[in-house]
């Protein structure tokens, strides 16, 4: 089993914990349809908006047209 050379310091890892929390943590722009909170260059995930047109169909829309469809088969 590899063995670590060096005894890591509490700082060192610390330091280098934050840096991803400080990423993790990161959703600078605001969705221009819903307003929603969005990583820059990114596509909402709410509602698939980018740069102001439809670009991609979400997960919930898809979730919810399956269900309308469910419920037109069973009328
Ligand atoms: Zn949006």
């Amino acid at each position: 089993m590899p063995v670590p050379k060096k005894r890591r310091p509490h700082a060192r890892t610390r330091t280098n914990h934050a840096y991803n929390f400080k990423a993790a943590g990161k959703a600078s722009g605001v969705c221009k349809n819903c307003g929603a909170a969005v990583l820059p260059h990114a596509i909402c995930p709410v509602c698939g908006f980018y740069k102001g047109r439809k670009v991609k169909v979400t997960k919930i829309e898809k979730r919810n047209a399956r269900q309308a469809r469910k419920a037109e088969d069973k009328k």
